[in-house]
């Protein structure tokens, strides 16, 4: 275009001739939201002009078809970003673009100028720099605009140092804008058709106008023949699944949904749609994905969107952290794309959402496990984790979710917390005996099944941390314990401890120097073990903390308790063995036995164990 007489020239450097090395500087990181800042104006464009035409304010031709292009060429080195939208005239080209936009760059620029790059790259995102983005990927931004009103067309151009010049005269353009990037070298990835899907499907993909990409330098290839013109397809999904009522929407939509968007081809144990009125005012649906054991592996993916609009992965202030194992979507028009991370924390309105979310959450897990108990217990090994995590994380939801927390049995069964405590009136009022690994602890877990006694495994990673927080969180009326098979075996015999000097010397005097034993007697079952060694839930639970934070600590206690139970035989005739070095050589192996269902060997244990059976079966023969 030539240079018009009536050209008018301004600067929007002169106040700011920083401006533009710091918006390059410190959207660095994020150079691709250009593209969502541009194109999401040219949405705002086109709803802008609906509204109009549905208040009767303008007079929109028959079939009109909304849409926006953004198209590329890799030689002139320019993108392009066209709307049909309402256009702006003039003197609102000078108003929003030349003044507005840049208050707005300007504000942030005097915020986070001179700031720690921490400070600034995490918000920089939230803070809508809008329109003067562009100026991330090019050294100078064209404007073609066309008002709805009929006002002459307008042509803008702003070069690198913020200097611009504005053109009136014999423009060409129907209605709508056009922005047109000259590419820098900082922006040249972006010349390219892959990148500008990919960057268009992160943040556009859910836009509500239809988005077309063109690579201008294929449009004008001749068609070949025989080949039918290729029906150009919309980059984006105009009506996202969360906008639609959940009644109109099939499980099949939802796996559909969520296959896409988390590019999982595994598909969701369930979904929660979530439709919040106002004032809360937000949309979403979440899905709770597949979980592994482990839940430090587990990433989930919470999408935050503005009226469509992408505007980041999993963030913390809005979403409780737990909730963020899951994957999901949510909308929030209330809370505007520029929102620092301040802002977030301390709003009332996120703390409303947030636990919005928690209660659907909980009320979601309820509900299943009330009308669809089956399904629930099956669904329990992946939820478990995710469950226990999230009530360790948050006593609200914790008590929320409590009617539906499971306790896996070491039989197979699942039953609820009130069912245990429901079963164990008579004979283990208010205690819930369990195992944290059920082969090690087999001989422990025996002796309870034998009494009728439900044992739970809690081997999980979380499972003990959980039951801690169960017991923490119990009203006066329901106070529950959690006692491992092997802290006290008090509900396994009748009476009460008594007192056996002879043999507390004979295991005593096996154990050594290295091992200072303290001996217990009770009289268990005829066919209970002789003897085992019992940890005290307390101490042991101590124990495991610190060796989370010392995990080299060694596996070998220097102290521990043995329980002899006086109704075996064998521990019957050891106390009245006269001969001294076979009672030791028997104490020492029954030792051996009981460290045995406590942890393993260390090797000059397994060796002397080794040593010790095969001449025990020399002396059978
Ligand atoms: P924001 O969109 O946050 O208001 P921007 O800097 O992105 O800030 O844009 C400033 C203003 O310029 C917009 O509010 C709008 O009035 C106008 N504008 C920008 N792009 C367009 C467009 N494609 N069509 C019409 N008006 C536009």
């Amino acid at each position: 275009m030539a240079e018009n007489k009536n050209a008018r020239r301004g600067g929007v450097s002169v106040e700011t001739e920083h401006l533009f090395p710091i918006i390059k500087k410190w959207l660095y990181s994020e150079k691709e939201i250009f593209l969502r800042e541009l194109v999401s104006n040219a949405v705002d464009a086109v709803t802008k002009l609906k509204r109009l035409s549905s208040l009767g304010e303008y007079d929109a031709p028959e079939g009109e078809n909304y849409r926006i292009d953004v198209s590329f060429d890799k030689t002139a080195k320019t993108i392009s970003i066209a709307d049909n939208g309402i256009g702006m005239t003039e003197e609102e080209l000078d108003r929003y673009i030349s003044k507005i936009a840049l208050s707005g760059a300007l504000e942030f620029v005097e915020k986070y100028e001179g700031k720690g790059d921490e400070q600034g790259s995490g918000i920089i995102g939230h803070f809508g720099l809008g329109f003067y983005s562009a100026f991330m990927v090019a050294d100078e931004v064209e404007v073609i605009t066309k008002s709805y009103t009929g006002a002459p067309a307008v042509r803008w151009v702003c070069g690198e140092e913020g200097d611009y010049t504005v053109y009136t005269d014999g423009i060409e353009r129907t209605r709508g804008t056009t922005v047109i990037l000259h590419v820098s070298s900082e922006g040249e990835e972006y010349l390219s058709e892959w990148k500008l899907r990919e960057v268009l499907a992160k943040y556009c993909g859910f836009m509500p106008v239809e988005i077309y990409l063109t690579d201008e330098e294929k449009a004008d290839e001749p068609q070949k023949e025989g080949e039918e013109p290729k029906e150009k397809k919309p980059e984006n999904d105009i009506h996202p699944l969360w906008q639609k009522n959940p009644a109109d929407c099939t499980d099949e939509e939802y796996n559909e949904f969520y296959r896409k968007v988390f590019s999982d081809y595994r598909e969701p144990l369930f979904h929660l749609h979530l439709n919040a009125d106002y004032p809360l005012n937000f949309k979403g649906i979440l899905f709770f994905p597949k979980l592994r054991e482990n839940y430090e592996n587990l990433e989930g993916k919470i999408k935050l969107y503005y009226n469509q609009v992408f505007v980041a992965d999993n963030i913390k202030e809005v979403i409780p952290e737990y909730l963020l194992m899951l994957r999901g979507v949510l909308d929030c028009p209330e809370l505007p794309l520029n929102v620092s991370r301040s802002y977030l924390q301390n709003s009332a309105y996120v703390s409303k959402v947030s636990t919005y979310i928690v209660k659907k959450v909980a009320d979601k897990l309820n509900s299943i496990f009330k009308d669809e108990r089956e399904k629930y217990e099956k669904l329990w090994d992946d939820l478990r984790t995710f469950v226990e995590y999230a009530c360790i994380s948050d006593p609200k939801f914790c008590e929320r979710m409590k009617p539906a927390i499971l306790l896996p049995l070491e039989s197979g069964k699942k039953v609820t917390l009130s069912e245990y405590l429901e079963a164990a009136k008579e004979k283990n009022e208010g205690t819930v005996y369990y195992t944290t690994d059920p082969e090690l602890q087999a001989q422990f877990v025996e002796m309870y099944r034998a009494r009728g006694i439900e044992v739970a495994v809690l081997s999980g990673p979380l499972d003990v941390r959980f039951a801690e927080v169960l017991e923490q969180g119990a009203k006066d009326d329901e106070k529950i314990k959690f006692l491992r098979v092997d802290a006290d075996l008090s509900a396994l015999g009748d009476g009460e401890e008594e007192e056996n000097e002879k043999l507390a010397a004979i295991f005593k005097d096996a154990a050594g120097e290295d091992l200072k034993l303290t001996v217990k007697c009770r009289r268990l079952g005829e066919d209970d073990a002789p003897a085992v060694l019992t940890v005290s839930e307390e101490s042991r639970r101590m124990e495991d903390m610190m060796r989370m934070y010392m995990p080299d600590a060694p596996a070998t206690a220097k102290e521990a308790t043995l329980a002899l139970n006086l109704s075996s035989p064998l521990i019957g005739k050891l106390a009245k063995e006269s001969d001294e070095k076979k009672a030791k050589e028997i104490a020492s192996y029954l030792l051996m036995l009981a460290i045995m269902s406590n942890r393993k060997f260390t090797a000059e244990e397994m060796k002397r164990f080794q040593k010790d059976s095969v001449s025990l079966l020399n002396d059978l023969l």
